[in-house]
C-alpha cells in the first residue's frame, strides 16, 4: 500500500517552481526550486542575530522571496529551520539560532506575501529532499541522519514524512549512547551527537593535539601549533591526504556513527540510510568504519537483511530543495508572489495610507 502512495506522489506532483528557504545558524539560503528539484537561482544573507525579533527574521524572508520573485514565478513558500517545529507546520516552537519562540510564522508569513507557506524542521526538509531527488531515491522505508554540529534526522516512510505527534520525531541526536558520558547542550550527559558529529570531531582532535601527543603533531602543524584553528573540514582533509591521526579521528566518529545507525535499526528496520551534514564529506572515511561497526552491533545480525549505508547527494542544498518541494503541495497554478501587492500591503498597514476610505456609495447597514 504505501509503495503505491510513494509513486501516487512522484506522478501526481505539481511542477511548480517554488522557493525554498534554508536558516542556518549565520546564513539565510533562498531558492527557487523547479518541479525536477533543479535550483534556479540562490541569494544568500546573514542571519539576524538572536537577539533580533522576530520581525526582523521575517523581514528578511520577505526581501528574499521578493527578489527572487522579480525574476521567477513563485507560487508558494516553504522554510526550513533547525528547532521544533508543531505537526502543523504552521509554528515554530523552539529555534537555537533565533528569538523564535512558539512563533506562528506560517501565517504572519502567509499573509504578508499572500502565498501558502509551510515551516519545516530543517532534518526533515533534508530527507525529504534525498527521498525524492538525491540518494534515497526509490526508498519505502528511508532514514535520513545528518552530521552537522550536532545530530538531525529524520524518518520518510511510504511517501510521507514522519513527524511524530507533535512533529518532533527524528531527534536522533540525544539518543543516550554512554549513561553518564559527555554533558550535552540539552541537558541530558552521553548523547550520540556528542560522540558522532562535526562538534565531537573537532573536540576529539583538539584534545589529543593539546595533550601534546606526537600522533597529533602533523595536524597541528596544519595550524602552526593554534590548537583552537582546528576545524572539521580541516582534519577531513588531512585524512583525504592520508595523515593517519585525521584518519584515525574519523574512523572513531564512523563507529560511533555505526552503533548509533545499528540502534535505529532495532527501533525502525529502514531499507536504507541516508547520511548527510557537513561530517558527511569525508564520504569512506567515515561511511567504511560505520558499515562495520553497525553490522557487530546490529541486533539479529546474520539473520536479516541489512540497510544500506549512502552518503547524500545533495549536500548542503537539501534541507532548501526539500522545503521548496513541500510547499509545492500547497502551491496553487494562478497564484503568484507579486512585489507591488506585497509592498502596498505593507506601506498600507504602516502607515494607514492608501485604505480605500472615501466611498462614493452609502454601504449597506449591517
Ligand atoms: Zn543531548
Amino acid at each position: 500500500m504505501s509503495s503505491d502512495y510513494a509513486e501516487y506522489v512522484r506522478r501526481t506532483a505539481l511542477r511548480l517552481p517554488t522557493v525554498g528557504i534554508d536558516i542556518g545558524g549565520t546564513k539565510i539560503a533562498a531558492g527557487v526550486v523547479d518541479g525536477e528539484g533543479r535550483i534556479l537561482e540562490q541569494l544568500r544573507t546573514e542571519t539576524p542575530h538572536k537577539s533580533k525579533s522576530p520581525k526582523v527574521v521575517e523581514d528578511v524572508i520577505t526581501e528574499l522571496v521578493l527578489a527572487l520573485a522579480d525574476r521567477h514565478d513563485v507560487h508558494a513558500v516553504g522554510i526550513g529551520a533547525a528547532g521544533f517545529v508543531d505537526a502543523q507546520r504552521a509554528r515554530v516552537l523552539f529555534a537555537p539560532h533565533l528569538s523564535w519562540r512558539n512563533e506562528p510564522l506560517q501565517e504572519a508569513l502567509s499573509d504578508r506575501l499572500g502565498l501558502p507557506v509551510i515551516v519545516e524542521n530543517d532534518a526533515n526538509a533534508a530527507a525529504w529532499a534525498e527521498w525524492r531527488f538525491g540518494a534515497g531515491a526509490g526508498e519505502e522505508h528511508l532514514v535520513m541522519v545528518n552530521l552537522g554540529t550536532g545530530i538531525g534526522g529524520a524518518i520518510v516512510h511510504g511517501g510521507r514524512l514522519e513527524r511524530g505527534r507533535y512533529g518532533m520525531a527524528g531527534e536522533f541526536g540525544h539518543m543516550t549512547v554512554v549513561p553518564g558520558g559527555h554533558r550535552c547542550p540539552c541537558g541530558n550527559r552521553g548523547c550520540w551527537e556528542q560522540y558522532s558529529s562535526g562538534n565531537a570531531l573537532v573536540r576529539e582532535a583538539r584534545e589529543l593535539a593539546a595533550a601534546e601527543s606526537p600522533v597529533a603533531q602533523p595536524l597541528l602543524d596544519r595550524v602552526e601549533g593554534d590548537v583552537a584553528s582546528i576545524t572539521g573540514p580541516l582534519v577531513t582533509e588531512a585524512a583525504q591526504e592520508g595523515d593517519p591521526c585525521a584518519v584515525e579521528l574519523l574512523q572513531e566518529i564512523g563507529q560511533w556513527l555505526g552503533l548509533g545507525l545499528a540502534n535505529l535499526a532495532a527501533a525502525l528496520d529502514p531499507g536504507r540510510f541516508v547520511i548527510g551534514g557537513g561530517v558527511s564529506a569525508a564520504g569512506e572515511l567515515l561511511l567504511a568504519p560505520a558499515r562495520e561497526a553497525y553490522r557487530r552491533n546490529l541486533t539479529g545480525r546474520g539473520f536479516r537483511p541489512e540497510a544500506e549505508i549512502f552518503e547524500a547527494e545533495l549536500g548542503n542544498t537539501a534541507g532548501l530543495i526539500g522545503a521548496a518541494d513541500l510547499a509545492r503541495g500547497r502551491a496553487r497554478r494562478f497564484r503568484t508572489v507579486k512585489r507591488a501587492r506585497v509592498e502596498r500591503a505593507e506601506r498600507v498597514s504602516r502607515t494607514g495610507v492608501g485604505r480605500r476610505r472615501t466611498q462614493w456609495w452609502t454601504p449597506l447597514e449591517r
